[in-house]
């Protein structure tokens, strides 16, 4: 146990995201964690295997099911969104598969937001239908309106907000609770806010998707999800990675955890632009006017 190390829920998230899943005396003083590319996995003897080779949920057995980079970058996920735990994937698009598929079986039925990312929608529709899975879309401002929605088949209602790409801002602790009244799980895709504009684990969310090839990694050279999970629903969601094959190479990890020490400031400075260039638009008096100011 470490003696002087604060509480890590009493640190600013600019300070989490600058400490996350960092452990340098454990590699010679390195500040970043090492790069593992690997695949096989050697015991030293049976023994050893006997201890470590079952436990495939959580320690390094076979690089499909993660190395300590991997380890590194979920650490740092789960620090980052607030969460327990976190499962790394290889794009955003599998961290929403790896999710739904985690909580939902033939027969269920599924609450999606209507202004959900299209190749999420997609998924509901189209692949998940195929296992029987039914899925209705609601109006993102329900609210807890959404009781009025729940069917006794409904197992998880999912969440975008702000949703892609209107941008309509849910009522997440309203939809929450009516959802948990019902036993339902509550996924929240937490792309377009980020770990630091929504902080998903303290509004009654179970379940958060990063798509990190957007804001986390921030520099357009790598795919990459993560789905957050409380400890209750960790279990389930690193079952279903793992029976589907999902991993992630080493130096994706790497870029995603690098991203993370500079999201705090590259959002700052995103949200400056984004303002500047909302007024500018506002003081032009038409669309058109806009376009040759261009
Ligand atoms: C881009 C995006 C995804 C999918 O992520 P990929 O990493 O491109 O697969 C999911 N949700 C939202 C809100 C996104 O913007």
């Amino acid at each position: 146990m470490s003696r002087s190390r604060p509480d890590k829920r009493k640190r600013r998230p600019a300070t989490v995201l600058g400490r996350a899943g960092r452990n340098p005396h454990e590699n010679r003083g390195a500040v970043n964690p090492p790069v593992y590319h690997a695949s096989t996995i050697l015991f030293r003897d049976t023994a050893d295997l006997r201890t470590r080779g079952p436990n495939r949920l959580d320690d390094v057995v076979y690089g499909r099911f993660g190395t300590p980079t991997t380890f590194a970058f979920e650490e740092a996920m789960a620090d980052a969104e607030g969460g327990a735990r976190s499962v790394a994937v290889g794009s955003g698009k599998t961290a929403v598969a790896v999710a739904l598929s985690s909580f939902l079986a033939a027969g269920d039925h599924l609450l999606m937001v209507d202004s959900a990312y299209g190749p999420t929608r997609g998924l509901a529709g189209g692949w998940l239908a195929r296992f029987g899975v039914e899925t209705t879309f609601y109006d993102p401002c329900i609210g807890a309106g959404i009781a009025g929605q729940i069917r006794d088949n409904t197992r998880v209602v999912f969440l975008e907000s702000p949703g892609s790409h209107t941008f309509e801002v849910q009522d997440v602790p309203g939809i929450a609770a009516a959802a948990h009244a019902r036993d339902c799980t509550v996924i929240l895709d937490n792309t377009w806010a980020s770990p630091l504009f929504f902080r998903p684990f303290e509004h009654g969310v179970d379940v958060s998707i990063q798509s990190a090839t957007k804001y986390v990694s921030g520099h357009s050279d790598v795919m990459l999800g993560a789905v957050t999970t409380t400890e209750e629903t960790h279990v389930v969601v690193r079952k279903t990675a793992q029976a589907l094959g999902a991993t992630v190479g080493p130096d994706d990890l790497y870029l995603g955890l690098r991203g993370l020490r500079t999201l705090d400031v590259r959002l700052r400075r995103h949200m400056e632009t984004g303002l500047a260039l909302g007024d500018y638009v506002g003081k032009c008096r038409t669309l058109d006017s806009f376009g040759t100011l261009l």
